[in-house]
């Protein structure tokens, strides 16, 4: 059995461009290489799973997609943090032109990019964790059954900022824990991991 970081890319793995589809435009996040190597290098493996209606408004074709996804990893990997697998969900219900207006199964907040990803990898559920930087990230993961975490990148210092405003407790908030950022989100998880093994 494997134990998986599913990511959003968008936000928590580059900056948040509206629509990105240019190598130009892409900007990795300040840290994100050195998280997906720790978490690499404890045993995880990274799978990337990505909502990319721009296919599904016309903006850009898959191909654009798939280009940067190789993009990503050719300047990820030289520093131990290449990604294993890439998903994306090229759909939308609504605004989606032709074969890519549809009610899929893979857009988040649903759980198609995770089971695909079960299709190459044995995911152990129990030790396997989703973040990103919206609630249809943290309801996806939830959606799956794995742990979830809300990371400040993107969108998520917003929505955490709201959440605090509206005064929601620490503890009745729906995902298991808010990392500021990757490396943030990475110590959460290396040090729960830590501390489930000293309690079995
Ligand atoms: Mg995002
Ligand atoms: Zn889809």
């Amino acid at each position: 059995m494997e134990r998986v970081i599913f990511l959003d890319r968008d936000g928590t793995l580059n900056e948040e461009v509206h629509y990105l589809h240019r190598k130009e435009d892409l900007k990795i996040l300040e840290g994100v290489p050195e998280a997906i190597r720790m978490l690499k290098e404890a045993g995880y493996k990274i799978v990337v799973v990505t909502n990319q209606a721009g296919v599904a408004r016309g903006y850009f074709p898959e191909s654009d997609v798939q280009e940067l996804h190789q993009y990503i990893n050719e300047c990820l990997s030289p520093l131990g943090a290449g990604i294993d697998y890439f998903f994306y969900c090229p759909h939308h219900p609504v605004c989606g032109q032709g074969i890519y207006k549809k009610e899929c199964r893979c857009r988040k907040p649903d759980t198609g990019m995770f089971e695909m990803a079960e299709q190459v990898l044995q995911v152990d559920k129990s030790r396997s964790w989703m973040i990103g930087d919206k609630w249809s990230d943290v309801e996806a993961g939830k959606n799956y059954g794995v742990y979830t975490i809300l990371v400040g990148t993107g969108y998520g210092s917003q929505i955490r900022k709201e959440q605090m405003e509206n005064g929601c407790e620490e503890r009745s908030l729906p995902y298991d824990f808010y990392a500021e950022t990757l490396i943030d989100a990475a110590c959460k998880i290396l040090k729960s991991e830590y501390e489930s093994r000293s309690l079995r």
